[in-house]
């Protein structure tokens, strides 16, 4: 004897799940018909009747199951039904939803996100700053003169300990202090150090390897690129971008204050060296590492902020009203594109800070970053004009344009386009000759013994 008790279980459960396939009109009547001709059959099992056998049950039901599939898949598949499936706002959200899982998906599950939120790998990473110096006319240098930077060394009281680098492909080259001012312990050996001239030694990340070597790095060190996996001594911190630990308790902004104060007391010092000091900028570590963050964060914050002022100002206006779903169904759709916009920001800004190229320099990414705003605002704008050419009832796509009027007598009877509701909600109205006293873009709505004509058969208005 056979128990038939899991296999009724499981197709009362399919039958259940296929019902949903079926157009909801005749979705209960068609679960009931199946439902019904299961427990008949469990009956005669019960009673002995017949035997009881899985296989036939799971054969019946699976048939219906695939039946059921592929009729619908039939009807959807038919271009009317199609085009009708594609205007409702289902299909907008879906659309958005599978560029957020596209995204998600190549980016790791946001690895650059996530990476952004953790802490750096360095002992109190916040006490740890770079330094940017402005040169007038000439823009942005890293390089530090020697002579200002000694001047600093002796005088300032803020600055625990300065040290530099530079970045070639995977090698980065270091003074003997850059480990110091990380507050990195190594993971054997010795780390680059006081005494170690260019071209002595070499350092890797745990189980690498490389000529001179002296010591390893902890497997999850990173400073910069996390393509870097060695590091040479560099002669002096002038020569590469300048680093430094701030003492305890001590601010980024009171240290640059100080720095600033010290260069501008070297009176001998030629004009342009001195102006360049002054000039210096000093910026924890933390923040050039989650800028990205911030900008996509305030971005995101100023675009919410101009699309409830916009939906604000369209509800004022609009006449007739249309349902408040239209407006939220406005918000979440544009709401949900800005936030793919933000994180995909964030990813591409991991990206790149993470893999750095000669081809990564400032014009080519102020291009980049023009090209991804003019993309992000057209993706805006097309959410905002979609929303335009949706049944302010039913929120579906509005179709099957009529051109009414005539080209050829535009003062009588100027041309114009008219959009239909499939669901037989109203009509919207669109002018298209160009006049002085244009008619704005209208919407009629259909008298209700009029809806009747729209009604198809199996849909409910
Ligand atoms: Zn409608």
């Amino acid at each position: 004897m056979e128990s038939t008790t899991l296999a009724r279980t499981f197709c009362r459960r399919l039958i259940r799940l296929s019902s949903w396939f079926v157009p909801a009109p005749f979705r209960s009547g068609w679960r009931r018909h199946y439902e019904d001709e299961i427990e008949d059959w469990a009956l005669l099992v019960d009673r002995g009747d017949i035997l009881p056998q899985n296989r036939p049950l799971l054969a019946f039901t699976l048939s219906v199951a695939a039946a059921t599939l592929r009729k619908r898949l039939q009807v959807e598949a038919n271009p009317a039904n199609a085009r009708r499936l594609a205007g409702t706002p289902a299909f907008a959200m879906s659309v958005v939803l599978s560029a957020a899982l596209a995204l998600a998906v190549l980016s790791g599950g946001f690895r650059g996100f996530r990476a952004m939120l953790a802490p750096l790998p360095y002992k109190e990473p916040g006490r740890v700053v770079e330094f940017r110096a402005f040169v007038p006319f000439l823009g942005l240098r890293n390089a530090i003169p020697a002579e200002t930077l000694e001047f600093w060394r002796k005088g300032s009281r803020d600055i625990q300990e300065f040290a530099g680098y530079s970045i070639q492909g995977h090698v980065m080259r270091v003074t003997p202090g850059f480990f110091r001012v990380l507050g990195i312990e190594p993971a054997s050996g010795r780390l680059i150090g006081d005494g170690d001239r260019p071209g002595c030694c070499a350092v890797v990340r745990e189980g690498g390897s490389a000529a001179n070597l002296i010591g390893t790095v902890p497997r999850g060190f990173w400073f910069k690129s996390r393509q870097v996996d060695t590091w040479v001594p560099l002669g002096d911190a002038g020569e590469g971008v300048l680093i430094a630990r701030l003492k305890p308790g001590v601010s980024a902004a009171h240290a640059q204050q100080e720095l600033r104060k010290l260069a501008q007391t070297g009176i001998f010092r030629p004009v342009l060296r001195r102006v360049q000091a002054m000039r210096v900028e000093l910026r924890p570590l933390n923040e050039i590492f989650r800028f990205p963050l911030y900008v996509a964060g305030g971005g995101l914050a100023f675009s919410l902020i101009l699309l409830a002022l916009y939906t604000g100002v369209a509800a004022l206006v609009a006449k007739p009203r249309p349902h408040w779903r239209y407006w939220a169904f406005l918000m979440v759709k544009t709401g949900a594109v800005m936030l793919v916009f933000a994180a995909a920001w964030v990813e591409i800004a991991a990206w790149r800070a993470a893999s750095p190229t000669r081809l990564d320099g400032p014009a080519l990414s102020l291009i980049g970053d023009w090209t991804f705003l003019l993309v992000y605002v057209g993706a805006v704008w097309q959410s905002l004009r979609d929303q335009r050419r949706r049944c302010p009832v039913c929120l579906n796509r509005l179709s099957v344009p009529v051109s009414i009027g005539s080209w050829s007598s535009p003062l009588m009877n100027p041309a114009s386009t008219e959009l239909l509701c499939l669901e037989g909600h109203g009509t919207l109205f669109i002018p298209e000759t160009q006049s002085s006293d244009r008619e704005p873009e209208r919407w009629q709505p259909i008298e209700t013994s009029w809806k009747e004509a729209f009604k198809i058969p199996g849909q409910t208005a």
